[in-house]
């Protein structure tokens, strides 16, 4: 245990010396026997570092490479993926294969071997096309999981850097804060109210503590000690620092990962629906087919082995086999998509849901903002100041200067608040970033730019006060407090929401001394918060007390009190000018956006009206403390109406989310924070912002906006109805040939008469060439009015009624066409007793079956281009922006004339040629379909207008 522990413990040059086991470095039996005596969590701090050869400043940035090439990259070696002999198995291994194995069986043994070949290549061919679609389904999400890489955050030769997960080598030292995924495991050296969540590791979902000083009990396993930290897990609160000791497989969690394999994903909604759909064909395929063998049998007499196949017809006709892979396919391109224009799906399945969303709740900081914060007022001692410059370029000033006035100690004190009482550091404008930015929390950049313009010598106060300890920020408690040693005693600085600030507040810091601050005081504070609120700036309060020396634990409730009051910077954050169109779809599109945030409910309201959230005069706020005194019920009964909630903690947002689904809503959530975790995982679909979004957040979501913007969100809302649209198109599509495919089998039995269309003749329509049309139309762009359309109920089925209707009377108007061509082929060979026989042995049988054929091809290009669509008109769309469809129309006309012309070919589907005349009449077809479904739309829409809103 404790070898293992401190496994990379081991000189690093000396590399000769080591071996290397399943993946885990193993030093030397001397440098064990060694360590064993000292493990890492034994260490006192000063120890640590030299016992991990590196410094307080971190690695250098050659030493990090060194040691990456000796210890390589941090992280685990794939898992083996199952072979891909089991893949295509898989394929073989669902009902309909089996179904159709089946039926390949019973036609080889009633003689049928043609058909029985053929059957059994279909179930070949579509395996094959099934694995191939799976296939770049998988290299669409491993390419999605490439765009989102792990970072971390680690001092290298003493500045803070951001590297890639896989780049943290054993002695670098880690920078943690809250929402960080910790990537290798390490010693905590430096802890401020530090917390790991290690459910990942343990199955403990109460965070751990975690200290810094040595750990000497000796009955503690790794897990249990305080002091370290693991691979895997997460930083629920507080900040730290710790150094690595051990990376990639070597780590708890790659012990862990390589005994448990990832747990098998159970199939999706969209996909059991689908499943459920297919089985419930196939049970009522059996069902007919049954029927139709013993009302054939019985009651027709026809014989018993022609009855029979009639029945496997019926199953192979009704069965859609293209389905699943186009499916697939469908979402998969869908979601590459979307990744281009700025969305990342986790799941394919995650599009339906995305496409139903009814409300969005939103963040107001990063989300509809740019969340680039920038102080431009500062109140102080009661005077107003403004801030120069731009952004968070470290230069600009501060009017009118106070210095000699009264204010001047409070401004000073305020501003060394400001620098003090902060994690962010600034980062010069560099190749890749041409202007200033920020590491860490933006408030926070802001506030020490301020303090920077100030002319605050950052150097000198971190000398004079060095930070003792933290009370990290938490968005319950809204504030955040740091204590300094002085030569007195200590000194705590304070910031935070001003409500939360002033409530701690005794005095106010005046003339150059404290006074205490009355209610008339309060009133005039809160008034200057407010009139910066009312211009939409987040307002922050900072505060600060003098306090003696003193031993054992820092509390928030002990440490933030009897403050005194130092001052408010107001701090502007543009919204972002997508957002405003994008709210302005949403709105046509029936989706409601509620913004939810921790910030001030005046500053929530006047963004909301800067960016068009908010239209009512007086629109209801609820605030945390309001929806804590409310019941689920309460809460759910006021959500009509617009409505903000402002100064919210996380429990609040979750119940929010919660409230608006018991209403029956699609709920999408967007966030960045640990804050929004828990809303982000209870939502319908979780947006989290790719760049400022934390990994925690990042985990719980099912989505990520890689470029932080809203109004990708509509975009994706867009793209998920269309999905949902298009699958219902090529259902449409494939289920009105399977109504022709049906009849004639039934008809066959029930009177007697020549079968239509053989079984072969099916499998080369549903496989062939129905085929690449279906897929066409599931590739369908949005159509122009699918944002103004209400959202489809959550339980809105993909095959529900009207769909079936659609199909069935698109079916049967083909069906028609089809008998009439082939009646009309016996009635001009002047062959009209047509009953008495399914399989007839005259010669116009095979004209006629080749015409039914031919025809139901014909007649599927007419069917293609109405599915395409619900409304009347193809001119809306474009008749040519499919390209696809009609590639794949030729295609499929190319291949019925090649099954009929040539010669192989044409015996296997005993084809006969036809002659041109026929082909003049067949190609009528197609626009009378069109024609006809277009009048019925036409008529749809004239009788019931709303027929379109689903
Ligand atoms: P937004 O919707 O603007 O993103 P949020 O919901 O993320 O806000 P929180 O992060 O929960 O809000 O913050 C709540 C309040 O706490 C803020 O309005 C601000 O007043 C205060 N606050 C935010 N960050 C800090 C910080 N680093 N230190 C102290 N106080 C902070």
């Amino acid at each position: 245990e404790h070898a293992r522990c401190c496994a990379l413990r081991e000189p690093l040059r000396p590399v000769r010396g080591r071996t290397r086991h399943e993946g885990r470095v193993r030093p030397p039996d001397h440098l064990v026997q060694q360590m064993a005596l000292a493990p890492i969590h034994s260490l006192p701090i000063p120890d640590v570092f030299t016992a991990l050869e590196t410094t307080p400043d971190g690695l250098t940035a050659a030493e990090a490479a060194l040691r990456l090439a000796a210890y390589g990259p941090n992280k685990l070696a794939a898992l083996p993926l199952s072979p891909r002999w089991q893949k295509l198995t898989r394929q073989f291994v669902h009902p309909v294969a089996g179904l159709l194995f089946m039926a390949g069986l019973i036609a080889l043994l009633i003689g049928s071997t043609a058909l029985a070949v053929v059957i059994w290549l279909v179930v070949l061919v579509n395996a094959a096309f099934a694995y191939w679609q799976e296939y770049r389904a998988e290299q669409a999400t491993a390419a999605l999981e490439g765009l989102l890489p792990a970072y971390a955050r680690a001092l290298r030769g003493g500045q803070e850097t951001q590297v890639h997960a896989w780049e943290i080598v054993p002695g670098d030292v880690l920078i943690l804060a809250q929402g960080d995924n910790i990537s290798a495991d390490a010693r905590v050296v430096e802890q401020f109210g530090l917390r790991a969540n290690q459910a990942n590791l343990t199955g403990e979902s109460i965070a751990s503590i975690k200290t810094a000083a040595a750990s000497m009990r000796v009955d503690l396993s790794d897990l249990e000690r305080p002091n370290l930290i693991f691979a895997g897990t997460s930083v629920s609160s507080g900040t730290g620092r710790a150094v690595v000791y051990s990376t990639g497989s070597a780590t708890q969690f790659g012990r862990i990962a390589r005994l448990t394999q990832a747990p098998a994903e159970g199939p999706s909604l969209l996909e059991q629906r689908l499943l459920r759909l297919t089985r419930s064909l196939s049970i009522g395929a059996i069902g007919l087919g049954t029927i139709v063998f013993f009302v054939g049998t019985l009651e027709v007499g026809i014989p018993q082995l022609e009855a029979f196949l009639l029945a496997v017809g019926i199953v192979v006709a009704t069965i859609p086999e293209g389905l699943r892979p186009i499916l697939t396919l469908t979402l998969a391109i869908a979601v590459q998509r979307l990744a281009q224009n700025g969305v990342l799906i986790k799941k394919l399945a995650t599009l339906e849901t995305l496409g139903k969303t009814s409300v969005i709740c939103t963040d107001k900081s990063g989300t509809l903002t740019y969340n680039q914060m920038m102080v431009r007022d500062v109140w102080v001692a009661g005077q107003e100041l403004d801030v120069t410059g731009s952004g968070y370029e470290p230069a600009g000033e501060i009017t009118p200067v106070p210095s000699g006035l009264p204010i001047d100690a409070a401004y000073r004190l305020l501003l060394t608040a400001a620098i003090l009482c902060n994690n962010a550091r600034l980062l010069p404008p560099n190749e890749e970033r041409p202007r200033w930015g920020v590491l860490g929390d933006q408030t926070e950049g802001a506030l020490r730019v301020l303090a920077l313009k100030g002319g605050i010598n950052e150097e000198g106060v971190r000398q004079n006060y060095p930070r003792v300890h933290e009370l990290p920020f938490d968005a319950t408690r809204k504030r955040m407090s740091t204590i300094h040693r002085t030569g007195q005693g200590e000194l705590v600085f304070v910031k935070g929401a001003p409500r939360e600030v002033l409530q701690q507040c005794s005095h106010i810091q005046l003339t150059g001394s404290a006074v205490p601050l009355d209610e008339q005081a309060r009133q005039t504070v809160m008034a200057a918060n407010d009139n910066y609120a009312r211009r939409a700036r987040r307002v922050l309060a900072l505060a600060y007390r003098n306090m003696p020396a003193r031993r054992g634990r820092y509390k928030p409730e002990t440490v933030e009190c009897e403050l005194i009051f130092l001052g408010l910077a107001a701090m502007m954050d543009p919204p972002r000018p997508e957002v405003v169109m994008a709210l302005k779809s949403c709105r046509e599109a029936g989706i409601r956006t509620v913004m939810i945030t921790g910030d001030y409910g005046l500053t929530a309201e006047s963004l909301a009206r800067r960016v068009g959230m908010l239209a009512a005069e007086q629109p209801r706020i609820l605030t945390g403390g309001e929806v804590d005194a409310m019941t689920d019920e309460e809460l759910a009964g006021v959500l009509d109406g617009e409505i903000l909630f402002a100064r919210m903690a996380p429990e609040h947002k979750l119940r929010v989310v919660a409230a608006f689904q018991a209403r029956g809503d699609v709920v999408a959530v967007s966030g960045d924070g640990v804050n929004d975790a828990p809303a982000l995982r209870r939502a319908d679909i979780g947006f989290v912002m790719g760049l400022s979004g934390t990994d925690v957040a990042r985990e719980a979501a099912d989505a990520v906006l890689t470029d932080d913007n809203f109004a990708a969100i509509v975009n994706a809302i867009a793209e998920g109805r269309t999905v949902f649209d298009n699958i219902r198109k090529f259902l449409t599509f494939i289920m009105s040939s399977n109504v022709t495919e049906v009849v004639p089998f039934a008809l066959a039995a029930l009177f007697d008469i020549p079968l239509a269309l053989t079984v072969v003749q099916i499998l080369a329509m549903d496989l062939g060439t129905d085929l690449l049309p279906a897929l066409a139309l599931g590739l369908e762009r949005p159509e122009p009015e699918v944002m103004r359309n209400p959202p489809a109920r959550r339980e809105q089925p993909l095959v529900n009624g009207r769909l079936l209707r659609r199909a069935l009377w698109i079916g049967g108007l083909e069906t028609l066409l089809c008998y009439a061509a082939f009646f009309g082929v016996y009635y001009l060979a002047g062959n009209t007793a047509v009953r008495g026989s399914v399989f007839p042995a005259d010669g116009t049988y095979a004209t006629a079956t080749t015409v039914f054929f031919a025809g139901l091809v014909m007649g599927q290009i007419g069917s293609a281009l109405t599915n395409r669509t619900e409304r009347p008109g193809l001119r809306r769309l474009g008749w040519f922006s499919n390209r696809l469809l009609w590639i794949g129309l030729a295609a499929g006309v190319l291949l019925a004339l090649a099954i009929i012309y040539i010669p192989p070919l044409a015996r296997v589907f005993d084809h006969v040629p036809l002659p041109p005349s026929v082909w003049l009449v067949l190609g009528l077809f197609g626009p009378i379909v069109l024609v006809a479904d277009d009048l019925r739309k036409r008529l749809v829409r004239r009788l019931r207008p709303r027929a379109y809103l689903t």
